[in-house]
């Protein structure tokens, strides 16, 4: 599935050539957390369908209460190579502990590293010596210079293909979780030759803002978006609020097919 060449990464049938990704507009969506087969599977599943490169299936969460759920963890890996097989589609996982790297690297196509873990120096170190695409979730209070010398410490230990996530930073404002900087995305582009996709389900926070927010990274430049959807998301045991249903992601698909890039 994967091609190891020098130049091209294949992942699924999305290219990342180099640092860049090719092409088109990169979607990775799916669930905040794995809960259960049933639901990866209804999720995968849908969308497969519905203009999706790879999917989202995170088993490890770094939640900022310990008493939150945290996860399915080792066990859910299993689940998630079920899915992946059954559906063909890439996978993305987030990676917590630079311990649970190699196991982890046998299931996932992508690897995330969170917020938190921006400036988790061994963590980035040991994703580094793999050979996968890492999506590098921007600090919640980390400048560009200081994120990107986070990609740096990837890309040392011979790692190239890695994917910026523009994910919103800490600010005064309470309507929303995170304020989303979008002017990161051009000065991202003219600081480096990095692809950056954007998350705006942690940004916003309530799915309502999810669409503008999007549509607005898609329009300033945004190489594609790391979206969270769930089948019932009143039901979800991680951020409920700002999951989209599947006729929420219908219509974010619809509206983003209409604007250019
Ligand atoms: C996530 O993408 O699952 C996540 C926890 O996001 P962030 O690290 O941006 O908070
Ligand atoms: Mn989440």
């Amino acid at each position: 599935m994967e091609l190891k060449l020098v130049k091209e990464k294949r992942v699924g049938d999305f290219v990342i050539e180099g640092a860049r990704i090719g092409r088109d507009f990169l979607i990775v969506a799916g669930p905040c957390a794995v809960e259960s087969k049933e639901q990866l599977s209804k999720t995968a599943g849908f969308l497969k369908s519905n203009g999706t490169h790879a999917l989202r299936a995170m088993v490890f969460k770094p939640r900022s209460s310990p008493y939150s759920f945290q996860g399915l963890g080792i066990k859910g890996l299993k689940i998630v190579k079920e899915i992946k097989k059954e559906y063909g589609m890439p996978v993305v996982i987030e990676v917590l502990d630079p311990r649970d790297v190699e196991r982890v690297c046998m299931v996932a196509d992508i690897l995330q590293l969170g917020a938190r873990n921006m400036q988790n120096y061994p963590l980035l170190r040991e994703v580094g010596r793999t050979t996968k695409p890492i999506i590098l979730k921007r600090g919640l209070s980390a400048t560009i210079e200081e994120w990107l010398s986070a990609a740096e410490y990837i890309m040392n230990e011979g790692n190239m293909d890695v994917i910026l996530c523009e994910r919103g930073i800490r600010t005064f404002t309470t309507e929303t979780r995170f304020t989303l900087d979008l002017a990161s995305i051009p000065i991202i582009k003219k600081l480096s030759s990095l692809p950056i996709i954007v998350d705006p389900s942690h940004a916003a926070g309530t799915s309502e803002l999810v669409i503008p927010l999007a549509k607005a990274a898609k329009a300033i430049g945004s190489d594609g978006l790391i979206v969270e959807v769930h089948p019932d998301p009143q039901r979800a045991l991680s951020d409920n609020k700002q999951q989209l249903n599947f006729d929420m992601f219908r219509q974010l698909i619809i509206e983003l097919s209409e604007l250019k890039r």
